[in-house]
Order: structure tokens, then C-alpha cells, then sequence
């Protein structure tokens, strides 16, 4: 098991930056995956990604059925036009909870560890938690949605 150091704060470079796809499933990158995991698990999060443990790349882990599931080169191909705001918070924004607007339901194609594609739709909590980490993967954060707040 191996926990990793989390980057904090909204003005680190890495956060910011566009991530490079994933040409191969290596065993780093399975190594890596399993890594992020317990990085996740210790830290009670409902996913993280690539940039926030260091690594440019468009890889993440979001809590899907309840179980941790890695998404690699994750593309969201579809958005609901309903959309829906929730208070979310960020492992690399520690004490910060603000209100953003998402679409209710996504298509998302990824690779599975094992390398093959995989489509889902997924719709509620499981459809924000995925948002928010393949926002991670472009350089967005939370802090870059206008939402009014709640009065
Ligand atoms: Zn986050």
C-alpha cells in the first residue's frame, strides 16, 4: 500500500494543466492506479485524479457502485441538458465547499484497467463525482464554476 502526497492549492501548475492521454496500460500505470486508490481510500474521498498526486495524466478514480473504479482517457460523450447544483468539495482544495451547476446524466467511454472500452451512463452523485475528476484532467477545479451562491 502506498499513500501519496495530495497537491493543494488552486495556483499549482499541475492542477492547471491540460493532461497527456495515456498511450499504454503499463504496470506503472496499474501501479499507479492502485497507488491513487489507497491515496483516495486513506484521504475519504470520492475520486481523484492524475494531477492531484502528481502525474499529468488522464487517468482518475471515482466511486462508482460504490466501489473504486479507475477511468482511463475518460471522455464524457454526453451530457443531460438538465443540470443540477450541489456543494462540492476538492482533496486538493482542503476546507473548501461551493455550490456548482452539472449536467444530471453523462455517457462516459474510458478504458478498465485491463485496457479494453468500456461505455456507461451514469446519473446523480456517480455522474458529478466523474465531472469533477475529468474537470481535473482539463486544469478546471471547482473554484472556476460561477454559480450564484446559495443566499
Ligand atoms: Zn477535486
Amino acid at each position: 500500500m502506498a499513500v501519496l502526497p495530495i497537491v493543494t492549492g488552486d495556483d499549482q501548475t499541475i492542477l492547471r494543466t491540460q493532461t497527456e492521454k495515456v498511450p499504454k496500460v503499463t504496470k506503472e500505470i496499474l501501479k499507479l492506479l492502485r497507488d491513487m486508490e489507497d491515496t483516495v481510500v486513506q484521504a475519504k474521498g470520492a475520486g481523484i485524479a492524475g494531477p492531484q498526486v502528481g502525474r499529468s495524466l488522464r487517468l482518475c478514480i471515482a466511486l462508482i457502485n460504490e466501489k473504486y473504479t479507475p477511468l482511463i482517457n475518460p471522455d464524457i460523450v454526453w451530457k443531460s441538458e438538465e443540470e443540477d447544483t450541489m456543494e462540492e468539495g476538492c482533496l486538493s482544495l482542503p476546507g473548501i465547499w461551493l455550490p456548482v451547476t452539472r449536467p444530471v446524466s453523462i455517457t462516459v467511454h474510458y478504458l478498465n484497467a485491463k485496457g479494453k472500452k468500456q461505455e456507461r451512463k451514469l446519473e446523480g452523485m456517480e455522474a458529478r463525482i466523474v465531472q469533477h475528476e475529468v474537470d481535473h484532467l482539463e486544469g478546471v477545479l471547482i473554484v472556476d464554476y460561477q454559480t450564484a451562491p446559495l443566499a
